[in-house]
């Protein structure tokens, strides 16, 4: 299948699910095709705001040791923290952040959240994350999908001095991808929108006309999936067949939901499905 069928079949699916009933909408997988080859299938991790200190610092630290045990025993091939990896970024959050992370037996790749880096990042903010935890924004590559963790901050308040740069980055990334045609999986902190494209801005998407520069990049671009955290609260949405997924946090869910994290699974034909798994209250144990 050449890209512009495949592009037309992505719509086509895209508006199908659509005009599906939101229930069916809301479980645990969607289903967008991607190119039609012999993709090498493979499965990933999506967690969101670990958050220590959000849902009681105890409680976020016993949380995320679950996730990591769960997580290596289910042995995807990597795991992604759409960012707020702290509550309060200092040097003992950060610190026991990584201490926990340092028990996965599988790569993982942190994005930057407003509370790891600030609402309105800073130079010293940005230069304190990127010496404890790494790199901000950045590329890696499994099994031919190119997975571009961006620092959707300085989109949210940008940074004279970093947001042009990370802009740059961004676009050359995308197009490198598609020089490729490397299917393209976003991960950051803040979604786009919550409930429509064109939704005014407020705490929780991106401020316009930044948004819809972002959502035109990733169509040209051939990007099949956009993971953010930051709701906490479980959303899925679709764009011109891109899945806009927000997952579960280990933290505190303002929806009810039960703390946990979204297996991915790519298969041979190159579609993306994700379903959730729970943290089981019994491995919680009493308080
Ligand atoms: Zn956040």
């Amino acid at each position: 299948m050449n890209y512009s069928s495949w592009r037309r079949l992505r719509v086509r699916l895209a508006l199908a699910l659509a005009l599906w009933p939101s229930s069916l909408l809301a479980g645990d997988s969607t289903l967008v095709p991607s190119t039609a080859n012999n993709q090498v299938p493979f499965s990933f991790v999506q967690m969101c705001d670990t958050q220590l200190g959000m849902g009681g610092y105890e409680h976020d630290i016993m949380t995320f040791k679950l996730a990591v045990k769960k997580i290596n025993a289910i042995n995807p091939d990597f795991v992604v923290i759409c960012g707020d990896l702290v509550q309060n970024a200092n040097d003992k959050s950060f610190a026991d952040f990584k201490a926990i992370k340092a028990g996965f037996k599988l790569p993982c790749h942190c994005a930057a959240g407003n509370h790891d880096v600030g609402n309105k990042p800073t130079d010293k903010s940005l230069k304190r994350y990127r010496e404890i935890i790494g790199k901000d924004y950045y590329a890696f590559e499994n099994k031919g999908i190119t997975f571009v963790v961006a620092n959707t901050q300085l989109w949210k308040a940008p940074l004279v001095g970093e947001s042009e740069k990370h802009d740059a980055w961004f676009k050359k990334t995308l197009a490198a991808a598609k020089a490729k045609n490397s299917p393209v999986v976003v991960v950051v902190h803040y979604p786009l929108f919550t409930k429509k494209p064109d939704e005014k801005e407020h705490y929780y998407n991106l401020p316009q006309p930044k948004r819809q520069e972002i959502l035109d990049l990733c169509e040209k671009h051939g990007v099949v999936a956009f993971l953010a955290g930051h709701t906490h609260t479980q959303i899925t949405n679709t764009y011109q067949g891109i899945q806009l997924v927000n997952g579960e946090t280990t933290s505190k869910n303002n929806d009810n939901r039960p703390m946990g994290f979204r297996l991915w699974n790519v298969d041979k034909q190159n579609e993306l499905r994700h379903q959730f798994i729970k943290l089981d209250p019994i491995e919680i144990g009493p308080p």
